[in-house]
């Protein structure tokens, strides 16, 4: 007799408390195998086979393995498709319903409906729930039922609809006797999915009350550690949304506001998936003529386009997998707008990189930088590099630590004169828009 069961199946919610749909699996009523899936489909994608986002997810499962083997049970984990896997589980076991965290993404999505099907073809039932947002997609709409592609009135909306409710936590703990029992099984190696070790130097999951209250005064300065580095947590789950939405809406309204433009973005990709496939939200913007020249753009992604702050910003992220949040928005525009490349180009070169990448808020940072998103930057705002770094990085101490080089002769003429580019990309552009 197979045993009677019902199976999580986590993805982007890497965490055993404060997970909404775990939560919902073991309240009802049979066992639970935990479960995730190394997805072929996008491992084998990965170019880099040091790629520290492969590791981050395995450490993630370790962490969870060791609550999990205290529990009396164990993860399952597999390296395959998802429809293969369930095919095989539910050969070992009579699986009622499949519970996971919903995914706005344009592959998550497709990717759920075709297993939504082939569970189906097997009598499973699948579930799935909010998670990774306070407000679901269609939770804080107009008044007329439509989304919000502004982001000022979305958050007020956000933010009068806010209560206990949507930040209270699920209480996985208190029935982690559902976990189905059984002996600890192996995580299958990093070698054995085709990827090597990649270093374990990971932003803490800590956060103490005074960097969110000071959020506001410290978050432009890229040469201090003035924001919270959470970014991979909430990508990967490895914290909880809910936990870090309640600690700001105790102390800190502009961190806040940050986790708002986060839920936006998620909501901008879900209501216009095209965002997420390529397409400007902006359609007029497909006109812009880009110059799109190699060799720059090679400069700027190896940090050598002879403007200290843009070239400190791409040196961070290639070394780190991190770039400060100001410093995005500089390189971003300084690619799109000086350079005249492809914002495209960019975007996929951060999403190759950040260890915190998200497709809906690096497409929507991508978007904004290059003026073609839902709420833009105007696209005559163009980023003077030489100001923002007298604004944001006055002692230099962010571009001394990236490019020590900065003020000696070996270190390259600017790519391209401010002024010039800054004419050059409104011509440019009045051209693509009077259209
Ligand atoms: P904090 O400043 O401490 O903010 C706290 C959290 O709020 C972040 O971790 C993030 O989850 C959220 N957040 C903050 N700012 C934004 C924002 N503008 N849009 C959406 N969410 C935000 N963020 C990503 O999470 N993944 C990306 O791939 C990504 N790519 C970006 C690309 C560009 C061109 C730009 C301009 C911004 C991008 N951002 C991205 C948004 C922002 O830069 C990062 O979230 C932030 O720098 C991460 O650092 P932190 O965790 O210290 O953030």
């Amino acid at each position: 007799m197979k045993l009677e069961l019902n199976v999580f199946w986590f993805r982007r919610d890497l965490r055993l408390n404060d997970n909404a749909g775990l939560y919902r699996a073991l309240k009802a009523g049979k066992p639970v195998l935990p479960l995730f899936i190394f997805d072929k489909h996008i491992l084998d994608d990965l170019e880099n086979k040091t790629d520290r986002r492969v590791q981050y997810i395995f450490d993630a499962l370790l962490e969870m393995q060791t609550e999990l083997v205290e529990y009396g049970s164990s993860l399952a984990v597999f390296y395959s498709t998802p429809e293969e896997v369930f095919q095989k589980i539910s050969g070992e076991y009579k699986i009622d319903t499949v519970f996971a965290n919903e995914d706005y993404e344009p592959y998550a999505r497709e990717r759920d409906a075709a297993v939504a099907e082939s569970l189906k073809s097997l009598s499973i039932s699948f579930k799935t729930f909010k998670d990774q947002v306070i407000f679901s997609r269609d939770e804080v709409l107009k008044d007329d039922g439509t989304p919000y592609t502004v982001f000022t009135p979305y958050s007020r909306k956000w933010k009068a609809k806010l209560n206990d409710f949507f930040l209270g936590s699920y209480p996985v703990k208190k029935h982690s006797k559902q976990f189905v029992r059984r002996e600890e099984q192996n995580i299958p190696s990093l070698e054995s999915l085709g990827f090597h070790p990649a270093g374990r130097s990971f932003p803490s999951k800590q956060l103490s009350d005074e960097m969110i209250a000071n959020y506001g005064e410290t978050r432009d300065y890229p040469g201090i550690s003035g924001t919270s580095r959470m970014g991979v947590h909430l990508r990967f789950g490895t914290l909880s949304i809910r936990e870090l939405a309640r600690r700001a809406n105790e102390k800190g309204a502009v961190y806040l506001n940050e986790l708002i433009w986060r839920d936006f973005y998620q909501m901008i990709l879900w209501h216009f998936p095209q965002v997420g496939k390529g397409r400007a939200f902006k359609p007029d913007y497909e006109n812009i003529q880009w110059r799109n020249n190699e060799q720059e753009f090679a400069a700027w992604c190896e940090g050598r386009t002879g403007y200290p702050i843009v070239d400190a910003g791409l040196r961070q992220l290639n070394k780190t997998g991190y770039m400060h949040n100001r410093v995005r928005m500089i390189t971003a525009s300084f690619l799109a707008k000086h350079l005249l490349i492809d914002w495209r180009w960019g975007e996929a070169y951060f999403a190759e990189r950040l260890l915190d990448y998200e497709l809906a808020s690096n497409n929507g940072g991508w978007q904004w930088a290059a003026g073609c998103g839902c709420d833009a930057a105007p696209y005559f705002r163009i980023f003077n590099p030489a100001l923002q770094t007298k604004r944001f990085d006055p002692d230099h101490s962010y571009i001394k630590q990236w490019v020590p080089e900065f003020d000696q002769l070996s270190y390259p003429q600017p790519i391209v004169d401010h002024q010039f580019a800054r004419d050059r990309c409104l011509t440019v552009y009045k051209k693509a828009l009077a259209r």
